[in-house]
């Protein structure tokens, strides 16, 4: 046993004094001499009473020792949300706008504001450099606050420019802002103090993972908030661990199927399957999806053909500064490609989850070709002798015989229609 444990258990034994039977425990804090770091007598008892204090906070009797790390992890957190309010006050803080469009009309529907830090050293940060940083503390309010102010300035400023009013703008909702007591009244506020907009053009995108936390409480808030005309969206839906029970509970309007999912969509079959499925579930608790991450043209066929007709991306437009946002939607056009793309009825998307099979395929056989990987795919049994190969692979030694334009029945019109590779036979090695 530790000599400290020894002298915890030591002094926890019970005294007798005068026939009565005392006890007490002790709380002890510990820190080590010397240090890599060069420290004096009176910092070392300040570290020590910092470890007493962090035993006592954890039930006391017992003991902790301080970790030079953790402090100074402790220190430059503090410090970092210092910068990040002074940011703040110095109004370095801006709005970027990222366009939402509808991909079958061609319509730009909205645009979510996503901040960023115009930081006088730094250049331009995003989000995921300060968000963190603040997501568990009180200052997040205040930069939520901030948002929120601004996306309403910027929306009157553009009604008076002509922007229709059905034009809607998102704003981010982090954890704290959500629960704070005075949140919906400061939404209020912003609506008497800008008359020109109007609620339904303003969409809180809440975090999945944020509304799991406290379901009744954030159910009770969209419902409130959706009765003042706001819409409410789930963003980064499919990374929260949320329950069927919690889509059914949760009555946000919109749900924002995550990036990671749509991102891979068109080489990974088991997330084409999972945003398959999202869609039938959406379609059936009757809410609206949308589609973010859509990155290329292919994507955004895909999600056409799945069904899909809201969506934001690369593809369609990164987010800009608010002054490009109407000069962009006055130059945007629908691509071509998606003009010509309907949704599929239902019995034709195994044809579309074959394709992203056999992207997903030949993924893996340039790998393969590429020497990342030992084994080549394992094709089920039906699928051995049949593989679409693009170009690229022909040549290849462990590609045995190649026998050109063989359609399956069934898919053979769908190929030819799609016209994106030639099909040919593989056998293996
Ligand atoms: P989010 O709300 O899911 O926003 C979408 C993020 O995905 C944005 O990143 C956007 O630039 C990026 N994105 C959009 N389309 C594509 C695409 O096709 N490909 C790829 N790779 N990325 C795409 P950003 O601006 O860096 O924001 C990251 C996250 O930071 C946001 O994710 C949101 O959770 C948070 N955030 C941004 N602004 C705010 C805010 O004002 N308040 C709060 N609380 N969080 C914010
Ligand atoms: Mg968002
Ligand atoms: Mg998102």
């Amino acid at each position: 046993m530790s000599p400290v444990k020894r002298l915890l258990m030591h002094l926890a034994e019970p005294m007798l004094i005068n026939n009565y039977s005392l006890e007490c425990s002790a709380s002890i804090g510990i820190a080590f001499y010397p240090q890599t770091h060069k420290i004096d007598a009176d910092g070392l008892i300040r570290q020590a009473s910092q470890a007493l204090y962090q035993a006592k906070q954890s039930g006391k009797n017992r003991y902790a020792v301080f970790d030079p790390d953790t402090d100074s992890m402790t220190r430059r957190k503090l410090e970092q949300i210092e910068a990040i309010r002074q940011g703040l006050l110095q109004q370095q803080f801006v709005l970027y706008y990222q366009p939402k469009v509808n991909m079958l009309s061609g319509e730009v529907t909205g645009a979510e504001a996503l901040i960023r830090w115009q930081h006088p050293q730094m250049g331009l940060l995003p989000p995921s450099y300060f968000i963190p940083v603040i997501e568990q503390h009180l200052l997040s309010v205040e930069i939520g606050n901030w948002v929120l102010e601004s996306a309403f300035q910027q929306l009157d400023q553009w009604i008076g420019m002509g922007l229709p009013q059905s034009f809607v703008v998102s704003v981010n909702i982090g954890v704290v802002q959500l629960h704070d007591a005075s949140f919906s009244e400061f939404l209020v506020q912003l609506l008497k103090r800008y008359p020109r907009v109007s609620a339904n053009q303003l969409e809180l995108e809440i975090l999945e993972t944020g509304a799991i936390e406290d379901m009744s409480y954030v159910s009770g808030l969209i419902l409130k908030l959706q009765s003042y005309g706001f819409t409410c969206s789930l963003d980064d839906f499919g990374t929260g661990y949320s329950s069927l029970t919690f889509l059914k509970n949760i009555p946000a309007r919109t749900i924002k199927i995550d990036q990671s999912f749509i991102r891979t969509l068109p080489q990974d079959p088991e997330h084409f399957m999972i945003i398959n499925s999202i869609l039938g579930l959406a379609k059936s608790l009757n809410r609206q999806v949308i589609a973010e991450g859509v990155e290329s043209i292919l994507h955004g066929e895909l999600l056409l053909e799945l069904g899909f007709t809201a969506a934001q991306g690369f593809a369609i437009a990164r987010p800009m500064p608010a002054a490009e946002l109407l000069e962009w939607m006055a130059a945007w056009q629908l691509p071509a490609a998606w003009q010509r793309c309907i949704a599929l009825p239902a019995d034709k998307i195994p044809l579309l989850l074959a394709e992203v099979e056999q992207r997903s395929c030949m993924e893996e056989l340039q790998q393969y070709f590429d020497g990342q990987v030992d084994c080549p795919p394992l094709l089920d049994s039906s699928e051995k002798v049949e593989g679409i190969l693009p170009q690229m692979c022909l040549n290849q030694p462990s590609v045995d015989a190649v026998h050109g334009s063989v359609c399956r029945g069934t898919t053979s019109s769908y190929w030819k229609k799609r016209n994106r590779w030639s099909l040919f036979i593989v056998k293996d090695k």
